[in-house]
């Protein structure tokens, strides 16, 4: 269902009217988790200035260690439905658990699998039966023939809107959290109909790496990026270091600006 070989045409995935597929540079940013109102609505505004079209910020966070902030929950939900209110902004939120799927989709106008859970097939069949576009991050150790297989499950449950992010894999590379895997675009796209997006932030872990990334995942096609912003990432409760601040915001605009017509 997610092969291009039924199905020749790239296709575009729309998240509440806008769109990320061919001929997009979309940008998705905000907070890594969701903490008060007033820190993912400031995200958010950054967000937006930045020209992002979606809104990220997880309610739900996957952390590996079970005594780091593991996020607001359903409490965070509405927080990110407040500031869609006031922003315009539609939301990709990130569901851990088959059984909150329900719940996250009522409130989310993407919904996120994570890396941690890129092969919970029971999660993937049933974001795949929630009515809401699905973007699935590739899996830190998954080749990318797993990851197809992964949409593959969220497909046959009746949903094409599924879009693939890459967000780094893991390498005996130990300068980098994750080593972004830039060839995975062009090759992902040249199997699978479904658009291809790359979370810089995730993959390099540092906020210096971000733009790096950022442009080399756009040079390798990329449909969209995906980017963690926060305006105070020293007292972030999740992955500070890798958030991008206020006075990074004029050089991701001007990438935005400058390539999102080229595409
Ligand atoms: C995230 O985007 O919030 C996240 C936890 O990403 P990943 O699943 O890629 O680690």
């Amino acid at each position: 269902l997610v092969s291009r070989e039924n199905h020749p045409e790239r296709s575009t995935v729309r998240v509440g009217g806008v769109p990320i597929g061919p001929g997009t540079l979309t940008l998705i940013a905000g907070p890594c988790a969701v903490e008060t109102p007033e820190q993912t609505l400031e995200a958010a505004l950054m967000a937006r200035a930045a020209g992002a079209g979606l809104l990220r910020g997880g309610a739900y966070k996957p952390r590996t260690s079970p005594y780091a902030f593991q996020g607001l929950g359903e409490a965070g939900l509405r927080i990110l439905a407040d500031v869609r209110a006031e922003t315009g902004l539609p939301i990709v939120t990130e569901v851990v658990d088959a059984h909150d799927v329900e719940l996250v989709a009522s409130y989310a106008d993407m919904l996120q699998v994570g890396t941690r859970n890129a092969q919970n097939f029971g999660l993937l069949q049933a974001v795949g039966a929630a009515g809401r576009p699905v973007m699935l991050k590739r899996g830190m150790s998954a080749t990318i023939e797993e990851w197809l297989m992964a949409a593959e499950y969220i497909a046959q449950r009746g949903n094409l809107d599924i879009v693939l992010c890459e967000r780094g894999i893991r390498t005996f590379e130990t300068a980098t959290r994750n080593t972004l895997d830039v060839s995975a675009v062009p090759v992902a796209q040249r199997l699978s109909h479904l658009p291809v997006i790359v979370d810089p932030s995730h993959s390099g872990g540092r906020r210096d790496l971000v733009m790096p990334l950022s442009r080399a995942a756009i040079a390798a096609g990329a449909d969209g990026v995906i980017i963690d912003v926060h305006p105070h990432p020293e007292r972030a409760l999740c992955d500070g270091p890798q958030a991008l601040v206020r006075e990074d915001l004029e050089e991701l605009s001007t990438v935005i600006d400058t390539f999102a017509p080229l595409m």
